[in-house]
């Protein structure tokens, strides 16, 4: 099946970054969110972004106007029923999901693909809700969507074989490298790498070190281009938190319970860089810690 109109829901940082992908890609992008303030901060990001590859010189002023001019947004999920591929990357909540996928089904094209971005939650499950489980499989971009190479591809247990080959062609025709994982919590990246954020954060909560000096640790000592906590940050803490409540549902085991520090910010509404607050305060023109 040929992919060329493809429907994002939700224009967070990943909706966005996906959005800007496929469009830069020569795709006609649909990018829908709940409400006009989301999709216009979505596409300011997407401009600043693309502004700032321009003055690199990594792209032309033609390619810029382009790709933003193939974007089109809507608060409407039913406009997202005529695409041939959707990929929905909203907020890391199984409820949310669910409740995008039912109602979206009766809007979509028969031959529709339907993908979701999620980080850690059951591609089968969410495939039950989207009435096309053989048509539905996961598409797991990584933050930032641009810089990074990885897409892992997850099959759901109807997902078909040409389900699957068809997406798998459209991440290449991308620039990015696929890998497979099995439909089991967090996949395969999250597995290991959300663990070992949430152990940075025991690290701190149990006054180990400061949030200068766990980061700085695992930057110099083992070569980490960011550290735990800033990476934390730059995920979204919510999203960490979510992953980690996937994993210790998901696998009954107390190995991947949530810091009770992390739970705390969460509360706070501290949820990283995205909200201006987390373990560093964004607000100045350098980051400092908050703890
Ligand atoms: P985000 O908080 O930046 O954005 C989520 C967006 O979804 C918001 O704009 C919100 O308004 C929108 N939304 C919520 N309910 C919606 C609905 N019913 N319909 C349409 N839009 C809705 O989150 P994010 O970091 O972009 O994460 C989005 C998804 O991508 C999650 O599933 C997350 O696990 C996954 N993901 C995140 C990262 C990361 O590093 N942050 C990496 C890979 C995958």
């Amino acid at each position: 099946m040929e992919i060329k109109l493809v429907g994002i829901v939700g224009a967070g940082q990943m909706g966005c970054g996906i959005a800007t992908g496929f469009s830069a890609a020569g795709y006609e992008v649909k990018l829908m969110d709940v409400d006009q303030a989301s999709l216009s901060r979505g596409v300011a990001n997407i401009s600043q972004d693309l502004d700032r590859q321009l003055q690199r010189g990594k792209i032309s002023q033609n390619s810029r106007d382009a790709t933003l001019a193939r974007i089109y947004t809507t608060t409407e999920l039913a406009d997202v029923g005529d695409t041939d591929l959707v990929v929905e990357a909203a907020t890391e909540c199984e409820s949310v999901k669910q409740k995008i996928f039912a109602e979206l089904a009766p809007h979509l094209k028969p031959e529709t693909i339907v993908t979701s971005n999620t980080s850690s939650l059951s591609i089968t499950k969410l495939a039950g809700r989207s009435g096309r489980p053989e048509l539905f499989m996961g598409l797991h971009f990584m933050n930032p969507v641009r810089v990074m190479q990885l897409v892992e591809l997850i099959r759901g247990i109807a997902t078909t074989r040409e389900t699957f080959e068809t997406v798998r062609v459209v991440v290449e025709s991308l620039g990015k490298t696929p890998v497979v994982s099995e439909d089991y919590p967090a996949f395969i990246v999250n597995r290991i790498l959300i663990p070992m954020l949430n152990e940075a954060i025991y690290t701190l909560y149990e006054g180990v070190g400061t949030v200068a000096d766990i980061d700085k640790g695992m930057k110099l000592g083992a070569n980490h281009p960011m550290g735990p906590l800033e990476l934390a940050d730059f995920i979204g803490l919510d999203t960490c938190l979510a992953i980690m409540n996937v994993m210790h549902d998901g696998f009954a085991d107390q190995k991947y319970r949530p810091c009770p520090l992390l739970v705390k910010y969460v509360e706070a509404g501290w949820l990283g860089r995205k909200a201006g607050k987390g373990f560093y305060d964004y607000s100045g023109s350098v980051p400092v810690p908050t703890r």
